[in-house]
């Protein structure tokens, strides 16, 4: 008997038929003798939903009222849920974050979990009763409810799998799985079969939305396969696990574009020692999450400082600058947040010269102006206007062949290294 967890995000349990769809999977599981855990979502938009009425109200609501309004989402999912399973007959129980012993730290709205006392849960199990469990809430452990960040319901199912040691971590999503670029943009992007933890960590951070990015780096820690997949179909997914020479051998995954962030520039500041440390410390005081980050050549002992940050955090990050600007005497500072992030991913970079190259050759002749550009060992990601994040999407992914397998060319060392299979 294997113990399963299967996660809905939103559009899976977005409307009362499809609760119904999903109590119906979910029994079926059941019926097939595994014992069944369900981590859902707030239903379509309701998140969304929610934060417009909060904004509506006030530009930065308490962090702490903003997670008790967001946790309402999920609650509703769970008992409409564990409805639409006794209604079809069979036995279930819907749990909160709380309830089902889920404890993060206090970090409001983008908090981290720290254990789980499953011992509810597991009780519930035992009682042959299907588990429903709210996605994306926790409890600190001095009981104030807390959030998990956008998405979070995934890493509450990475989590709960850990926790209860389950066989298999199922996320169902309104994609087949993970793609090689967002198919709403490059219609012949391709499903990828199995990615590494390692990839698959740097396509979520770059803007690959299918897995939040903490549930990415929780399931490496703690060596849980997820497995991606529709829930509006019987498709074979996408498979996330650590790295083996079973792994078809792509050197570059895939390619991925974020358009939430937005650049601010310091003008003119003294290019001396510690004032880094004190752009980049008051930011880090006020919260702000800071990306890419570029200092210029200095001219007459001064220089520019550039950095990317998540549009969300821009009344903070605003705030924190303006104030450096002053305090550093620096001569201004600027916004712009029409820029788009579009990376490359693939572990075969690593090891395949001309990468690289090729990109910023490739985005050159589709005449995509690059602006910053930063690198990880696996990862090269250039900043570039919002306005051509499709041409850029489209020209890397027409120019590294990703809607084909590429494979290793071991007969070709000295080439870019790629072939097409
Ligand atoms: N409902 C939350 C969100 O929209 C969490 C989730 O769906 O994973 O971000
Ligand atoms: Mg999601």
């Amino acid at each position: 008997m294997a113990l399963v967890v299967q996660k809905y995000g939103g559009t899976s349990v977005g409307t009362t038929d499809r609760i119904m769809a999903v109590a119906h999977r979910l029994i079926e599981a059941k019926e097939r003798g595994d014992r069944v855990v369900a981590v859902v979502s707030a239903m379509g938009d309701f998140t969304d939903e929610l934060l417009s009425k909060a904004h509506a109200i006030s530009a930065e609501p308490p962090e702490r009222e903003m997670d008790m309004l967001l946790a309402t989402g999920e609650q509703v999912t769970i008992a409409l849920l564990a409805m639409a399973i006794h209604a079809q007959g069979h036995e279930a129980i819907s749990f909160t974050g709380a309830q089902a012993g889920i404890v993060s730290d206090s970090s409001h709205t983008k908090a981290r979990i720290q254990e789980i006392h499953a011992d509810r849960v597991n009780d519930a199990l035992e009682q042959d009763r299907i588990v429903i469990i709210a996605g994306f809430q926790a409890l600190t452990p001095e009981g104030e409810i807390t959030t998990l960040g956008r998405g979070g319901s995934d890493t509450t199912a990475v989590a709960v799998a850990a926790g209860l040691g389950a066989d298999v971590c199922e996320i169902y999503t309104d994609v087949d799985g993970v793609f090689t670029a967002d198919p709403r943009i490059e219609p012949r992007a391709r499903k990828i079969d199995t990615i590494s933890y390692e990839e698959m960590l740097e396509m979520a951070a770059t803007g690959a939305r299918v897995l939040q990015l903490r549930s990415v780096e929780f399931a490496r820690n703690h060596n849980v396969v997820i497995h991606v997949r529709s829930s509006f179909g019987q498709g074979p997914g996408t498979i996330v696990r650590e790295a083996d020479e079973t792994m078809e051998q792509a050197i570059i995954s895939g390619v991925t574009h974020d358009t939430s962030e937005a650049k601010v520039t310091v003008r003119d500041v003294p290019d001396r020692p510690g004032v880094a440390a004190e752009v980049f410390g008051r930011l880090a005081a006020d919260n702000v999450n800071v990306d890419m980050i570029i200092q210029n050549v200095s001219e007459q002992g001064m220089t520019d400082i550039s950095f990317t940050t998540p549009k969300e955090d821009l009344v903070r990050a605003k705030r924190a600058v303006a104030a450096v600007t002053e305090a550093l005497g620096a001569r201004s500072f600027s916004v712009d947040e029409s820029v788009a992030k579009v990376s490359l991913v693939g572990a075969g970079m690593k090891t395949h010269p001309g990468v690289a190259a090729l990109m910023f050759r490739s985005l050159a002749d589709a005449g995509v102006n690059l602006d910053m550009i930063s690198t990880s060992s696996i990862r090269i990601s250039c900043v570039i206007g919002a306005e051509q994040v499709e041409t850029a999407v489209r020209t890397l992914h027409e120019a590294f062949g990703l809607g084909e397998a590429f494979v290793i060319a071991e007969t070709s060392p000295s080439a870019p290294g790629c072939e097409k299979r």
